[in-house]
């Protein structure tokens, strides 16, 4: 097709191919979570509709992109692991950041209503996000282990700080003081000690956050499923996106799962 005399300000577009054989991961973040959870009423400070809801849009995502290996989410934020040899839109930085966002956020909006039946969604809410990419497999496993350990961290302050505020009737400001400069032994007593709560009975998806991996389709007699022939032929392994709350910081997850540092 001819182009017009206006075609050449094409030119002017510059490829962003990132570098191949690396890592991709990219994780996205709730814009301004912390207004958005009160304005919709988030139960404090873990609100369970509100995690799945980020799980089955991060989960719309890996079914989309059949090249995410793993995806760990906590909070308002998640981080999505591509194989190594992606060629997923040629590698293109920008294509591949605004569709996944793009994908996540029509996804967390299009399933508001089954998460928060009878809550109006008051506006649309967004998510930024960025991508790394990591050259070797221990600097992946230590980027996923370093989103837990926060997930751990985060989660023992925040039980402690409502814990105070909800139970122990504190003022916001009164319960940051009382947990200045305490350690992870000290919130622990503190909450069995003031309140009765043995942290580790918390539940897990509280603790871990959001681990989804893609697991193999097992018969009835435990044997896989290799379902139909795939694309030239080939077998196809079929995979079912799951959700986990689990360790994945020990090596023992990376054992059981050599395809994802595919
Ligand atoms: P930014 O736009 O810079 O990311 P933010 O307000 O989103 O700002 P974050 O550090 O991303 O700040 O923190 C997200 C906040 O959202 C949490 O601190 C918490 O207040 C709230 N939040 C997210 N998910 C939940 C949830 N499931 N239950 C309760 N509160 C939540
Ligand atoms: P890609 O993902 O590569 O962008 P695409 O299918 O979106 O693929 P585009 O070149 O962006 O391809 O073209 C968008 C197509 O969407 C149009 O060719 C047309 O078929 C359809 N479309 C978009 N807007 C309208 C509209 N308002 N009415 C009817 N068809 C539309
Ligand atoms: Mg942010
Ligand atoms: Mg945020
Ligand atoms: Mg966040
Ligand atoms: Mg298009």
């Amino acid at each position: 097709m001819a182009g017009s005399k206006f075609a050449y300000v094409r030119n002017f577009e510059l490829p962003d191919p990132l570098l191949q054989e690396t890592y991709i991961v990219l994780r996205i973040d709730g814009h301004s979570f912390h207004r958005f959870s009160e304005d919709h009423e988030f139960a404090k400070p873990n609100d369970v509709r509100a995690l799945q809801l980020m799980d089955e849009a991060a989960s719309s995502v890996m079914e989309t992109f059949t090249d995410i290996t793993l995806a760990f989410g906590e909070s308002d934020e998640f981080s999505f692991l591509f194989k190594r040899s992606t060629s997923v839109y040629n590698r293109r930085h920008a294509k591949i950041l605004t569709s996944v966002v793009s994908q996540f956020t029509a996804s967390y909006v299009f399933n508001w209503a089954k998460h928060f039946p009878g809550v109006n969604l008051k506006y649309p809410p967004s998510f930024d996000g960025r991508i790394v990419l990591y050259p070797t497999e221990k600097v992946v496993r230590d980027y996923f282990s370093w989103r837990q350990a926060d997930t751990h961290i985060n989660n023992l302050y925040n039980t402690a700080f409502w814990a105070l505020v909800q139970e122990g009737k504190q003022t916001t400001a009164q319960a940051h003081e009382a947990l200045r400069g305490t350690n992870s032994a000290q919130k622990n007593q503190l909450l069995f000690e003031r309140f009765g709560v043995n942290y580790n009975s918390v539940p897990e998806r509280m603790r871990k956050g959001s681990v989804i991996v893609r697991e193999e389709v097992v018969n009835e007699d435990g044997s896989p499923d290799v379902g139909n022939k795939g694309k030239g032929g080939k077998k196809r392994v079929p995979t079912r996106v799951t959700v986990l709350h689990c360790d994945l910081i020990r090596d023992e997850f990376w054992r059981e799962r050599p395809y994802i540092l595919l």
